[in-house]
């Protein structure tokens, strides 16, 4: 990444302009994952004064700001309270400490990474993602509806609701990117499940999650046949970290001993 300016907007609208202005011109999260991309930016549009970098929690959500890094998100006492902290547990598998004190919450949004397991993990809550000029879009039209908004990320707001979660990564080595991830979240109507790194990004298991509605206790044939609906439904495909049957037979390992860990067994 080369930069030949840097702007540090003072208000949202200032940096909106600048990148309305130049498509050479790019905002900054973070900057992990820029850095690591061979492309020469214009001006380097910086938010970082914006006041984006807080988390307010209140009874029924929890506003992140953009600019939140994983640390923080991760180390915030909202975060670890919802879902018995699995949004901790994940968090926790990406990289190390010193990447996660400067990559950004918005940046790992919308780079809508196949391999993310941050987006796996927030795609088993109700999380609605507010930009600047003001849009709003539930994050999994964001993922896989037709829309791509072009403006800034501002907040992402998650619905505070009771239930329990569970994330899992399978990966080479602690540090590496994920070969397939899942997160399942039980509440009271019923299961939320999404895969993510099938190479492709996260997608919920609509399939999985209709078959269990309502299920009060699950036995071992509702978790086999949840399982099947992953697999059967939810594309899982090939690349240099895994094959496609490898991802189904960790696919259906995973949902099983998730269901099992959230359901307390
Ligand atoms: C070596 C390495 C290993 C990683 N491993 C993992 C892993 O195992 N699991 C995982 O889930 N993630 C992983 N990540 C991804 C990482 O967690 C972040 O998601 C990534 O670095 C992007 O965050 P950032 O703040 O650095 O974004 P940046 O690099 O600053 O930006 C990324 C893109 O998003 C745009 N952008 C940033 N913020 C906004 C905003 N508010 N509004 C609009 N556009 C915006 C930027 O213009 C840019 O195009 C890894 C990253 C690296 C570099």
């Amino acid at each position: 990444m080369k930069i030949e300016r840097l702007l540090r907007a003072d208000t949202l609208e200032e940096a909106y302009e600048a990148l309305q202005a130049d498509k050479a011109n790019t905002l900054l999260g973070g900057g992990v994952w820029l850095k690591q991309l061979n492309r020469k930016i214009s001006t380097a549009v910086d938010i970082t004064r914006l006041g984006l970098d807080t988390i307010e929690a209140g009874e029924d959500v929890i506003d992140v700001g953009a600019m939140v890094t994983l640390r923080d998100f991760e180390t915030h006492p909202a975060i670890a309270g919802l879902g018995n902290g699995f949004l901790v547990d994940c968090t926790q598998r990406i990289m190390s400490v010193a990447l996660r004190n400067v990559a950004t919450v918005g940046g790992s949004v919308i780079g809508r990474f196949g391999f993310s397991d941050f987006l796996t993990a927030l795609s088993v809550l109700d999380v609605t993602l507010v930009f600047y000029p003001l849009k709003k879009l539930s994050l999994e039209a964001f993922l896989h509806g037709r829309e791509k908004p072009t403006g800034i990320l501002t907040n992402i707001v998650i619905r505070n609701e009771t239930g329990t979660g569970c994330f899992k990564k399978n990966a080479n080595t602690l540090l590496d990117f994920a070969r397939l991830n899942l997160a399942v979240f039980r509440h009271r109507g019923g299961y939320r499940i999404a895969v993510g790194a099938r190479p492709g990004v996260a997608k919920r298991a609509h399939e999985s999650m209709a078959y269990l509605q309502g299920r009060e206790s699950l036995e071992k044939e509702d978790v086999d046949e949840a399982a099947t609906r992953l697999v059967s439904h939810v594309k899982l495909g090939s690349n240099n970290r895994a094959s496609a049957d490898y991802r189904k037979t960790v696919a259906q390992s995973y949902l099983k001993r998730a269901l099992q860990e959230v359901n307390g067994r």
